[in-house]
């Protein structure tokens, strides 16, 4: 039995149009997600780029800061030992030869002393004084590596703690003193002070947690402001792995945690000219993102809830579509059943008798119709009451119902005790076994219904009706006939 009146195989419109618009609403969102969450990283990328390069320039003017020193030392070491090979030099006095030894060391003061030793190592000139400090610098690594090599140009140091200061980093410039023939005759060395540049780093503003470094290759931090910790100077950072990697990538930058403070931070570095030294400045991660952080706060706050109000309002569509497809349905089941019976009613027997003739004309199939009339019914209702005679057809319909199994058959009233089964694909031998097994069974039902039927069948198998209302006038005529021979039988049209 089919009364709903949907076409089969295909959704209704309704849950369709219910399926785009979630489909739609939700692409719409995944799409807004996308471009925020792109335009987002992008703009994290762009705030890291820009605090690279400030960090890189800071880097830079470090790098030139340092070269240039070193090119003063290299300048007052070039001067003394100029000045140490002259002979003249020996006959003056000692304030004089200091003058002249040192007259080019004044343009690096501060930063350190330099140093004349001789080959024993014993120091012979001294830039911090006329009279030469009592010394012997011979254990120094620079004055081991000058003895045995004539190599006459500069050597750097690894860098060392001051004797006397033991929290004052230095590292050594020198040269090596030869006579004419070649023999090594002494050093001369200049030491530059590191703690010089926590003067210079203190004058760059480098934000809130970071901070500017300057360590040797060996990990030893020689520089820090502003200092993380207490007596930071000095320590070994040779096996932390933040260290590790500057040193592996030599120039760069990348973000990590801080072992001594658990911070997170933007590391850019570089290592300063062909010295050991490597300038390493820290920016806190926490101060670098902190705009982007407020910007992606705001907008993914506003896109949240701008997502969250469409899927609302997507919902709300949805349930409003729900209840007119729910009505929708109940109206179709109203127009198209009988309320009395539940089965199909006159419209939908209409409807498909339509359809089904002409389906019969295309495909060949014969197509039988079953008329099935109550007998003596109106005595019936006379006897038992209104009550019991509707009681009684609702029996009589699902009955019928229940011997019209196959998808495509149709059962319906087709007006007061009058029904109507619709068979295609049925020769006539095969709707009068299901006429006969109608009859008999209302013949069986229960004594307090005391009900028979007639049934009359026409079919149509490649004629002889032209018209379906034919075919139908052939079956009310059988049924007639089925009246007229004594009621309770089945008659086929001819
Ligand atoms: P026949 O054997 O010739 O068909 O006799 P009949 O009495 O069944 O035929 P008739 O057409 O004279 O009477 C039909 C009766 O069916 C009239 C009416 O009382 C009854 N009837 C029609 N529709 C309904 C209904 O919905 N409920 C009830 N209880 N009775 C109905
Ligand atoms: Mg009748
Ligand atoms: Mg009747």
């Amino acid at each position: 039995m089919n009364a709903s009146s949907a076409t089969p195989g295909k959704p209704p419109l309704s849950i369709r149009s219910e399926r785009v618009l979630v489909l739609a609403s939700s692409l719409v969102v995944i799409a807004i997600l996308s471009i925020v969450t792109f335009l987002l990283i992008r703009e994290h990328a762009s705030a890291q780029q820009a605090a690279t390069r400030a960090a890189s320039n800071i880097v830079q003017l470090i790098d030139a800061d340092v070269l240039r020193n070193v090119e003063l030392y290299d300048l007052s070491l070039r001067g003394l030992i100029a000045a140490a090979k002259r002979d003249d030099l020996k006959e003056v006095s000692p304030t004089i030869r200091h003058l002249a030894l040192f007259d080019r060391a004044t343009a690096a003061p501060y930063k350190g002393d330099i140093l004349l030793l001789d080959k024993r190592g014993d120091v012979i000139a001294d830039s911090a004084s006329v009279e030469p400090r009592k010394g012997n610098y011979a254990d120094r690594e620079y004055f081991q590596s000058h003895l045995p090599d004539p190599n006459p140009g500069m050597k750097i140091s690894r860098p060392f703690r001051a004797r006397s200061q033991p929290h004052d980093w230095r590292i050594s410039f020198s040269y090596r003193l030869s006579d004419d023939r070649g023999d090594f005759m002494g050093v001369a060395e200049a030491a530059m002070r590191l703690g010089y540049f926590s003067q210079l780093f203190k004058s760059l503003n480098i934000g809130h947690g970071g901070t500017v470094n300057l360590v040797s290759r060996d990990g030893i931090l020689l520089a820090q402001e502003p200092p993380l910790a207490e007596d930071m100077i000095g320590k070994d950072f040779s096996n932390r792995p933040n260290f590790v990697r500057i040193l592996r990538e030599g120039d760069g930058s990348f973000t990590s945690v801080s072992s001594v403070d658990q911070t997170q931070r933007l590391y850019t570095f570089s290592q300063v000219g062909d010295l050991p030294l490597i300038v390493v400045v820290a920016l806190s991660s926490q101060e670098v993102f902190a705009s982007w952080k407020r910007t992606a706060l705001v907008v993914s706050g506003a896109t949240g809830a701008l997502c969250i109000t469409l899927l609302w309002l997507t919902w709300l569509l949805r349930r409003e579509l729900r209840r007119r497809h729910h009505a929708e349905r109940e109206l179709a089941q109203l127009a198209s059943v009988d309320p009395l019976t539940g089965l199909a009613n006159r419209r939908t027997l209409d409807q498909t008798l339509h359809l089904e003739w002409l389906r019969a004309q295309r495909s060949g199939q014969p197509l039988s119709v079953l008329m099935i009339d109550a007998d003596h019914f109106k005595a019936f209702n006379d006897r038992l009451g209104h009550q019991r005679g509707d009681e009684a057809l609702r029996a009589l319909a699902q009955l019928i119902a229940e011997h019209v199994r196959r998808p495509a058959d149709l059962a319906a009233r087709y007006g007061g005790e009058e029904f109507s089964v619709v068979l295609p694909e049925t020769t006539t031998a095969g709707a009068f076994i299901m006429a006969q097994n109608i009859r008999e069974a209302v013949e069986q039902l229960p004594g307090d219904m005391p009900m028979t039927v007639s049934i009359g069948i026409a079919t149509w198998a490649q004629g002889p009706y032209s018209e379906l209302e034919q075919l139908l006038l052939a079956a009310d005529k059988a049924l007639y006939q089925a009246k007229a021979s004594g009621r309770n039988r089945v008659v086929c049209a001819m």
